[in-house]
């Protein structure tokens, strides 16, 4: 593996660009580490890996989308990993209380079952009590057994709330839900049957995450969440859209903005009426511009030969701020 290029900071978020395979300039993903001040990083440090090169998919809000190159090797996967962790500490020791490992950035992880091994190997691979792990997906219906073998894993390796799984949903409009994540997915019925079975109390795990990056003209009903989600099982979390190129090209508005409690007090309070713990993940607006939490614009930009320095850039470089 080559870094090729790094964006950000070691306060807050550093995004890596890095070939993985010599002969191929196609393999090249982005990887992150990033701390959440006022919390240092031996209190918690996440680490945000690529499961693939591009990403089948193709969510219109998301620059993974499109240039699939296919999947990477378990090897690949954790040599993001160690990249982060042998250049703080070389020893392989993580004193981080929280040591948060994602799989979350380019690629969905469910399409790519090296992912499974790669969750396998990376309790043994470093001397790091805090470590959790998790993973976020669109649930897809062809990757029914990868959610077999995950939960096995889960519960052989990551008990006592060291795995958090995540449902990206979006909208509870489904036509709407199925133009954004143009692929066939899990039925809400089909996520809410696999969260029961994968969320067992007993073992300390934590609930399941129902992610919204909630979206202008894409509908929230908490109501006809309810109607399949059991709050007792599944936990709302409410992100901003990433600032992404694709979600600029397609025109798409988030309905959270930072510093804006009225952008989504009414809905959270509509789903606390349902009995839904909500989350709002609105990260700091500096880690947007870095784009430690935002979609593969760096990929993209790699891709299409343009190199801006951050977001922000971006968006003047295409004269939209
Ligand atoms: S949001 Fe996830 S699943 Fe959708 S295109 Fe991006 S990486 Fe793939």
């Amino acid at each position: 593996m080559e870094v090729l290029e790094e964006y950000g900071n070691d306060a807050l978020a550093r995004v890596f660009v890095a070939q993985m395979r010599r002969e191929d300039p196609r393999s090249v993903v982005e990887f992150v580490e990033s701390v959440q001040p006022p919390l240092s990083r031996e209190e918690k440090w996440v680490i945000i890996v690529s499961s693939m090169f591009g990403c089948p998919i193709g969510c219109t809000m998301c620059d993974a989308g499109g240039n699939y190159a296919g999947p990477l090797t378990s090897q690949e996967i954790l040599a993001q990993i160690d990249e982060c962790v042998v250049r703080r500490y070389p020893d392989h020791r993580v004193p981080s209380r929280k040591f948060k490992v994602q799989f979350s950035r380019m690629g969905e992880p469910s399409l790519n079952p090296a992912v499974l091994e790669a969750l396998r190997a990376l309790p043994e691979r470093f001397d790091a009590p805090g470590l959790i792990v998790s993973l976020s997906t669109t649930a897809p219906a062809r990757a029914h057994g990868f959610f077999e073998r995950l939960l096995r894993i889960k519960e052989e390796m990551y008990r006592d709330g060291r795995f958090q799984l995540q449902f990206s949903i979006h909208t509870t409009d489904l036509e709407r839900r199925r133009t954004l994540i143009p692929a066939q997915t899990w039925t809400f019925e089909q996520m809410a049957e696999y969260g029961e079975r994968f969320f067992e109390p007993r073992h300390g795990d934590r609930k399941v995450v129902l992610n919204f990056a909630p979206l202008i003209d894409h509908p929230i009903d908490p109501s006809k969440l309810k109607e399949h989600f059991d709050p007792g099982t599944f936990i709302v979390k409410l992100t901003p859209l990433n600032p992404t190129i694709r979600s600029m090209d397609h025109g798409m508005g988030s309905v959270l903005q930072h510093g804006r409690p009225e952008t989504y007090k009414e809905l959270v309070n509509a789903l606390n009426e349902m009995g839904y713990e909500v989350i709002v993940s609105l990260g700091a607006e500096e880690e947007n511009r870095i784009g430690s939490n935002c979609g593969q614009y760096v990929q993209r930009m790699l891709s299409e030969g343009r190199r801006p320095k951050d977001a922000y850039d971006v968006q003047r470089y295409r004269g939209q701020m």
